[in-house]
């Protein structure tokens, strides 16, 4: 038997409560690959339908009725919670009292019950009645003592029991605080947090056992000096949520929409936990209960959960809903009213997080919005300084726990460093405010910013030190190595970079990562430079999102204008780029990440092999825009379905679902689910460390290039389904149209979809060339180009964001 190590993976585990977190908890366990017992209590009484199905409270369907609901929920879950539908069968229901022997075959139990000790407690002494000697048992806590619940176990126990907080939903948020309890081995400690980084993508942040750890005592202590700072200075919920939304460097859902998705009884736990257990006579003052929650609470309007709380949806007569604020001067619901100053105004021009606060701080110190702003950053940035070695060590995991649990763009000390360490404290002590003696200390010492970086080098602030921040040799940083100086060549849109081992990756650039000429022009340099000097190329780049198609303004304007010559030489430019790269004779590998729409799956089709990120939003959505792939994703698709067909085999069978996923514009759900649309060719992969899709990517092209590679032969034929494959999908679409699920405009464009794809005039069967079919693409691309209707799409998505169905 193998020893083990703080490297040993896991493969089985176990989740104890099946509600929001250990459902969510069990399925990216799932998603990780692993086989889990998901666990909750038997229910002591019948429901309805389960007396009415003559069942009793012996039968293993009631007994498990609660995990097996929390499976049926999610199957339906949206968004998923899973990568994959399929990854539901690696979740096995059961309940606490038939199945606690079953906890000796897993690696981890990870106890998930209602968040009171007493009840942890108990569970926990049930699972070290049968738990193995080397299991790890974790609490997933909001903010419990870790202490507390280890006390009265056994030493075996004490040694592999940590917390490990995971945030909701713990598919999408990075989070995991590892609290260690006394008595944690620092081998379990370590072990816990590889398992979590490496197997299960989650960024680790190791959190000292104090009330409500690092994320959700800043976070919650932010939300109580907003309210302060509101009633200060008289603003309204509208004005607040405008003001500390992306303004401030964090989400779209700001302060109230954020807390009515919490839950305001939530709220008001958290912040009674740190007031009850918090050592320091001002800290428990600034954790009393507002009273505008407590009024809230008592109503029962706790946000989302009960239908209102700072605001409500109304749902409009004839269709659609309005979203109504709380007045809290009158407590009634008053229509949103949009919040507009010259302060927000630059604050919106300004690009990062660092430049937007500033605007809003800066740009008129007089403003009321200004100074109510400065008020709450001012408090969240003392109060974080405050907490450093109390709650966590470093500025890094302070910064990372907001980053990660609360989605801001900085975290406390990058914000401070972002509008400059020493002008703020300056501008703290002359209002009077006691600045914390470590950060005086620190800028005595002639430091002027928390964090510094050297070339490659990056390094945060440690008791009163700097320190080199880890980097892990999987996580290829393409922003890192331009800086280091290893642009090979590049344009406004799009930069080649060497990134070791005689691979280059191109990178794209442009806002939104748009395609337009530039990036086409860097793609077909590459290509060149490539071929010449370098054994692979990868694409991939860490913008937000991949690729979100080609730039569409452009050819709107085009469209307009009626350039149609110019729309024909970009999309013929488009296709011979990527015919380029298909036929470049160095291995291509592209890792896409996050949204990958349109044009940007057209970018990875010619590659070898695709490696999708877990997050990736895949699909050929041109239909969306009133048009069809025209950058050889028509031609890929027929290709693909004629090497599913196999020698001989009908192609029509393989056509259909391929016609299905971009006729409707289907887009994936995670990497894994390009499976289901149908775009997962056999060499293409999906990963669940996302952040080690370069890496991973070029390890690609190095086995490619290893093993001897040649390109797809330029002479290669595709089999079509012909004209007879065409009637057939085209009859599918007048059947659409006859049960009005579809436009007369959406049949125009799946009509010559269908055309396409099936290849034009060309008979059932026949073999035709990679240029007949970009021919065809092309053509229909340009008519629907002049289409009405297909322009006022395109318009619609430009000023919205969201398809119109016209
Ligand atoms: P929940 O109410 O949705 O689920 C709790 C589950 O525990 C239920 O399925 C319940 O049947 C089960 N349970 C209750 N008593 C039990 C017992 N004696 N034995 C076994 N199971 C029992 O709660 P939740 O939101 O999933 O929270 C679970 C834990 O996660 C809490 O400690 C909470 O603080 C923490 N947490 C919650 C969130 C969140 O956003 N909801 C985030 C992070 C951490």
């Amino acid at each position: 038997m193998r020893a083990i190590t703080s490297l040993t993976p896991i493969r089985r585990a176990a989740v104890i409560g099946s509600g929001v977190m250990g459902a969510g908890i069990a399925a990216h366990l799932a998603n990780a690959g692993l086989q889990v017992l998901l666990l909750d209590v038997p229910p002591d009484s019948l429901t309805a339908s389960e007396l009415q199905s003559g069942w009793n409270l012996d039968d293993p369907k009631v007994r498990n009725r609660l995990a097996a609901g929390s499976l049926a929920r999610l199957a339906v879950q949206q968004p998923p919670a899973l990568y994959e539908a399929s990854f539901l069968q690696r979740i096995t229901p059961g309940n606490l009292a038939d199945d606690l022997h079953r906890l000796r075959e897993v690696d981890w139990i990870v106890e998930a019950v209602i968040e009171r000790l007493d009840v942890k407690r108990q569970v926990l002494t049930l699972i070290e009645s049968v738990r193995r000697e080397d299991t790890l048992v974790s609490t997933n806590t909001s903010g419990l003592s870790v202490a507390a619940m280890a006390e009265g176990r056994g030493e075996a126990f004490r040694k592999h029991f940590v917390a490990t907080h995971f945030f909701n939903p713990p598919r999408h948020m990075k989070l995991v605080e590892l609290v260690a309890g006394p008595d944690t081995d620092p081998g379990v400690l370590a072990r816990l947090t590889n398992i979590c980084e490496k197997q299960l993508a989650k960024g680790v942040v190791v959190a000292k056992d104090t009330p409500n750890f690092i994320a959700n005592r800043i976070g919650s202590y932010g939300m109580l000096v907003t309210i302060e700072a509101m009633r200060k200075y008289g603003l309204t919920v509208d004005e607040v949520d405008a003001l500390t939304g992306p303004a401030m460097g964090r989400p779209k859902t700001a302060t109230f929409r954020m807390l009515d998705m919490i839950g305001l009884d939530t709220l008001l736990h958290v912040i009674d936990n740190v007031r009850e257990r918090s050592q320091d006579a001002a800290e428990r003052e600034a954790f009393a209960r507002p009273p505008e929650l407590e009024v809230l609470v008592e109503r029962k309007w706790l946000g989302e959960k009960t239908g209102q709380g700072f605001y409500r949806k109304i749902k409009r007569i004839g269709g659609g809903s309005d979203i109504e604020t709380l007045n809290l001067q009158t407590m009634t619901y008053e229509p949103r009213r949009s919040v507009g100053s010259p302060i927000i105004e630059a604050s919106k021009a300004a690009k990062g997080a660092g430049a937007k606060l500033k605007a809003l701080l800066f740009t008129d110190t007089n403003d009321r919005y200004a100074n109510f702003a400065w008020s709450t950053i001012k408090d969240i940035l003392l109060y974080s300084a405050r907490q450093l070695g109390v709650i966590a060590d470093t500025t890094q995991d302070i910064d990372r726990a907001m980053v990660w649990g609360f989605n801001w763009e900085l975290g406390p000390f990058e914000l401070w460093d972002a509008l400059g360490v020493k002008r703020s404290v300056q501008r703290m002590q002359a209002e009077g405010d006691t600045v914390p003696e470590w950060v005086e200390a620190w800028l005595a010492a002639g430091n002027s910013s928390f964090y510094k970086t050297e070339g490659e080098r990056r390094f945060y602030t440690y008791r009163g030190e700097y320190v080199e921040q880890e980097v892990a040799p999987e996580h290829l940083s393409l922003g890192s190595m331009k800086e280091a100086g290893k642009k090979i060549l590049g344009n406004s849109g799009a930069t080649l970079i060497d990134i070791g081992g005689e691979v280059a990756c191109l990178e794209f650039h442009s806002p939104n990562n748009a395609i337009g000429g530039d990036i086409l022009a860097a793609i077909r340099q590459s290509a060149d430079e490539v071929s010449l000097n370098w054994r692979g190329l990868v694409i991939a780049n860490e913008g937000r999102h991949f690729c979100v198609g080609a730039n569409l303004m452009m050819l709107l304007m085009e469209a307009q204008n009626g350039d149609f010559d110019d729309i024909d030489d970009i999309i013929r430019l488009f296709q011979d780029s990527m015919l380029k790269l298909k036929r470049l004779d160095r291995p291509v590998v592209a890792a896409p990440h996050k949204m990958t729409l349109g044009g940007g799956v057209e970018a990875c089709l010619p590659a070898d092999c695709i490696v999708f990120s877990a997050e990736t939003y895949y699909g050929l959505v041109e239909t969306g825009v009133g048009l069809i792939p025209a950058g050889g994703g028509c031609k890929e698709a027929a290709a693909l379905a004629a090497e599913r067909a196999g020698a001989g085999g009908d192609v029509l069978p393989q056509l259909i679902p391929l016609f299905e996923t971009i006729a409707m514009a289907k887009t994936s759900t995670s990497g894994f689910d390009v499976k289901r649309i149908g775009l997962m060719r056999t060499q293409d992969r999906a990963i669940i460390r996302g952040e080690s899709r370069i890496a991973e990517a070029k390890r690609a092209v190095l086995e490619l290039d290893r093993w001897g590679y040649s390109p797809p032969s330029s002479a290669a034929r595709i089999r079509v389904a012909g004209r007879e494959g065409r009637a057939v999908l085209q009859l599918a679409v007048e059947a659409m149209r006859l049960g009005g699920q579809i436009s007369d405009h959406d049949v125009r464009i799946a009509r010559k979809l269908a055309h396409v794809l099936a290849g034009g005039d060309a008979p059932a069967g026949a073999e035709v060339s990679e240029q007949y079919l970009l021919d065809l693409e092309r053509e229909a691309f340009l008519s629907l180009c002049g289409e009405s209707l297909t322009q006022a799409r395109m318009r619609h998505l430009l000023a919205t964001g969201k398809p119109l169905r016209n």
